[in-house]
């Protein structure tokens, strides 16, 4: 066996000392980083992971050891330094080496009030985090003549024993608490919900006091030079004189940092101690290459640094951190594309309640993570569930969460607690998964057993009542609140345009309507990967005109009826292309079974009866003709393309038509069509052979030409494995991953979600493969499907279009196997882009 050193139990905090995040976790790594930027640190001293390991499991410290490296006498504090400062960690304890004598000196120095207080609040930490005491017991004594002295009484009283006045036994008393704490059931759940793998251990910090409390200007407090919901830069912090620890964030008696017309300033009262913070912020963004939150202590005039810690942010404030930072130099614009999760831009695409319209506030808590959403009001996370399986938004209501309500939170619109602050657990996991968010709405009381919210003004809100949560705003709105749509502004445009330049793979949208268009437009997709005609006949006056051709006699009559439909088809084409100019636009021929558009009741057939001037009777018994038993698998896509070919016919016309008439405007296109539900190849000849006569038709009429492209739609298994012949007349293979799954799996796409849930908990399925595609099993097919065409045709275009095409797993599969490009819906585009990018780099990283 290969002989190691022995690992070193603590280290002290300097330029060169061997300190590393994984091994000391981030703090330690952080405070010597901020060592060699020469920053006034007070002296560390790191213990590692493996020696607060030792700890926990019983073995000593050389705590004396530890604690001649602050010279004589001194006051520390122990921080818990943790691999990512996500991850929490047991309380810091402050003022470790307090005792009778070392009072004394502190009131010499100090003065007997400020030793006092710092001597109680010592106790007090001591005997709550420590020896685990009643915190009643402690938490109630104010600064005061005698109230050392209760503390100390109480102590004994409690513990049998009298509180410890040896630094050493102190300190070992608190490394042993902590490092316990960091292993216990709470501590274990509360991080692995922040995304801790399970062997996440613990780093300590031990540190010299520098006493925010003296005779001169003293203080602490804490800065930072971003705003983090906003991320703009603008210093923003806290500063209380006479204090320690995070004092300043928990009084309204702090003051500002920069002037302001509402207090007294830190830059005002200290102008060179403020300008000395900014300097050291400057050389942290610059060095630590990060926006970094400053703690700091002000003792008799002297500024100490006592952490810096990455500055804590909402995924729209991270977005223009990382831009902002790439665009002064500080890191690549590589490094800013990968600090900014993909999956975290859908908060940003969030809704926001318009400030323009009527807001009836009924509470108010802390804004824990942005955006707005309506939903109706549900209080435990079961019925989140039920309500979303419903397909209803829902706001989930909670005292508070707990790791047992990660599912109702991931099935709830928003979330609102009656209790908790920024970094509660509904805060950090709301943010994390874009959900509007409002913790600590206390003025609320809520009765979870009545289901029943009463506001201040005592008013009543009850289950499935409808409400707005502002999670941007901290307020609860009672009722449907006019919504503004998401802002996309530069930083996130220019941090999309640098994931462009680094992907290899194309990114198209599913657009059906003009609005959707714009919107893959506005997200800046390649184009149309997916347009499903058939929504275009779900308008009133369209689907009258589709029912006559339904209900047509004759192929005259039939032909009467898309007459009719011909120019508003082609209206929607020359909108579609003139939206997407310059763009490809892949137009999917009428897929449905037709049935769907005729009415379900009894009472719509009478108004078509009478719409159609036929007896209720025919057209029930027309109605009843066209049921089929598995319509999913029955006269649909192709199908109707190849027994009513009249339909497909009317489509590539339109499609043809608009293409001229859009290059008139002066806006060329080459359009796509697509035929869907492909199962052989002569159903491909079939149609291509209308669709070439319709094509030579309008060229004929028109006296002009145009060029399309002809593709298919491969979304029953057969299809993907004869893709070798269907690609002879195909120069485009688009993957219907949702009609693909269903018919893979035999698994209905529409009733799935009855027993899903069971099949995910009971591990048959690792995940729902409607959402995240099956790369074992579909997956074979797309790479049989591909690997077959591209045989037969080496430039056949390939592409995914179901649902699943947004998801970075998905993208992942389809950038190794080749393809050119994956279609998802409007709002995904955006996640896509970047995903893509990550993808990308992380190949090229691992390949380096
Ligand atoms: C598909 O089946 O994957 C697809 C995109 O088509 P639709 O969802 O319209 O059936
Ligand atoms: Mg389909």
């Amino acid at each position: 066996m290969q002989k190691h050193d022995p690992i070193p139990e603590f280290a002290q905090v300097s330029p060169s000392a061997t300190i590393a995040t994984a091994t000391h976790g981030w703090r330690a790594k952080c405070l010597q980083r901020l060592v060699r930027l020469d920053l006034p640190v007070p002296k560390s001293v790191a213990l590692p992971a493996t020696t607060v390991r030792a700890i926990a499991a019983g073995h000593g410290v050389d705590c004396a050891g530890i604690l001649d490296h602050f010279g004589d006498g001194p006051l520390i504090s122990v921080r818990p330094s943790p691999a990512n400062p996500d991850w929490g960690g047991p309380a810091t304890i402050l003022n470790i080496g307090l005792n009778a004598k070392r009072h004394a000196r502190l009131a010499e120095t100090h003065g007997e009030t400020a030793a006092d207080a710092l001597y109680l609040r010592f106790i007090q930490a001591y005997a709550i985090h420590v020896a685990r005491l009643d915190p009643d017991e402690f938490d109630g004594l104010k600064p005061g003549p005698g109230a050392v002295r209760e503390a100390l009484h109480q102590y004994e009283i409690e513990t049998d024993e009298p509180f410890p006045e040896d630094p050493a036994v102190q300190l070992s008393e608190v490394l042993r608490s902590m490092a316990r704490a960091w292993e216990g059931t709470s501590a274990r759940l509360l991080r692995q919900a922040k995304g801790a793998p399970d062997e996440a251990a613990l780093g300590l910090v031990v540190q010299e006091m520098a006493q925010g409390i003296g005779v001169g200007i003293s203080g602490s407090g804490v800065i930072q030079f971003v705003d983090p919901v906003t991320g703009q830069r603008q210093i923003t912090g806290r500063y209380l004189g006479q204090s320690q620890g995070r004092d300043a964030l928990r009084t309204t008696e702090a003051l500002y940092l920069t002037r302001d017309p509402r207090g007294p300033s830190l830059e005002e009262v200290a102008p060179d101690i403020f300008a000395t913070l900014v300097d050291h912020g400057t050389i942290c963004r610059a060095r630590l290459r990060e926006e970094m939150q400053i703690e700091f202590t002000v003792e008799d005039g002297r500024l100490a640094v006592l952490d810096a810690v990455k500055v804590q942010r909402s995924a729209r404030a991270n977005l223009r951190i990382a831009v902002a930072l790439a665009e002064d130099g500080v890191i690549p614009r590589e490094e800013a594309v990968m600090r900014v999760e993909p999956r975290a831009l859908s908060e940003l695409l969030h809704h926001q309640v318009d400030p323009r319209g009527p807001r009836d506030v009924f509470a108010r808590g802390i804004a824990a993570s942005p955006g707005a959403a309506t939903g109706k009001l549900v209080f435990s996370s079961s019925a989140a569930q039920a309500s979303a399986s419903r397909g209803e938004a829902c706001i989930l209501v909670r005292r508070e969460t707990s790791p047992e309500d990660i599912r109702g939170m991931h099935s709830a619109a928003a979330v609102l607690t009656e209790r908790g602050g920024m970094t509660s657990h509904a805060a950090v996991i709301a943010r994390g998964l874009g959900l509007p968010c409002v913790v600590g709405a206390s003025e609320l009381r809520l009765d979870a057993r009545d289901k029943k919210l009463t506001a201040l003004d005592g008013r009543t809100f009850r289950e499935g009542d409808t409400v707005t949560l502002d999670g941007s705003k901290g307020e609860a709105l009672a009722g449907v609140a006019e919504m503004l749509p998401p802002a996309l502004d530069d930083s996130f445009r220019r941090l999309l345009s640098w994931a462009d330049e680094l992907r290899d793979i194309g990114i198209r949208a599913n657009a059906d309507t003009p609005a959707d268009a714009e919107t893959a437009r506005k997200f800046e997709a390649q184009g149309i990967g997916l347009c499903r005609t058939e929504h275009m006949f779900f308008d009133e006056d369209r689907l009258i005109v589709m029912r006559e051709m339904i209900f047509a006699d004759t192929p005259q009559d039939r032909a009467a009826a898309l007459a009719r439909l011909l120019p508003m088809q082609r209206d929607d084409f020359v909108q579609l292309f003139e939206i997407m100019q310059g763009l490809p636009v892949c137009i999917r021929l009428f897929d449905p079974p037709l049935h769907e558009f005729l009415p379900q009741s009894r009472e719509g057939l009478r108004e078509l009866a009478e719409a159609l001037d036929r007896p209720l009777s025919e057209v029930v018994r027309r109605a009843e003709a066209l049921t089929e038993v598995n319509p999913m698998l029955g006269m649909r896509g192709v199908r109707l393309g190849v027994v009513l070919p009249e339909i497909y016919d009317m489509q590539v016309q339109a499609i043809f038509e608009a293409t001229l008439e859009s290059a008139r405007r002066g806006a060329p296109v080459v359009p796509e069509i697509m035929i869907p539900l492909v199962s052989a190849r002569r159903e491909v000849e079939l149609v291509k052979t209308r669709i070439d006569a319709v094509a030579a038709m309008v060229r004929t009429k028109a006296g002009a030409t145009f060029d399309f492209k002809l593709g298919v739609m491969v979304e029953t298994p057969r299809a993907a494995l004869r893709a070798g012949e269907i690609a002879q007349h195909a120069a485009f293979l688009s993957f219907g991953t949702n009609d693909l799954t269903q018919m893979t799996y035999g698994l209905s796409r529409d009733d799935a979600g009855r027993f899903m849930n069971t099949y995910v908990r009971q591990g048959v399925f690792p995940e729902d493969p409607f959402h995240i595609l099956d790369v074992e099993g579909v997956g074979e097919l797309l790479h049989i499907g591909a690997e077959r065409g591209r045989r037969t045709r080496p430039d056949l275009t390939l592409s995914i279009c179901g649902e699943h095409g947004g998801n970075p797993e998905s993208i992942d599969f389809c950038r190794k196997a080749g393809f050119d490009y994956v279609s998802c819906s409007p709002y995904r585009v955006p996640m896509a882009r970047l995903a893509a990018a990550h993808l990308a780099v992380e190949e090229r990283r691992r390949t380096i």
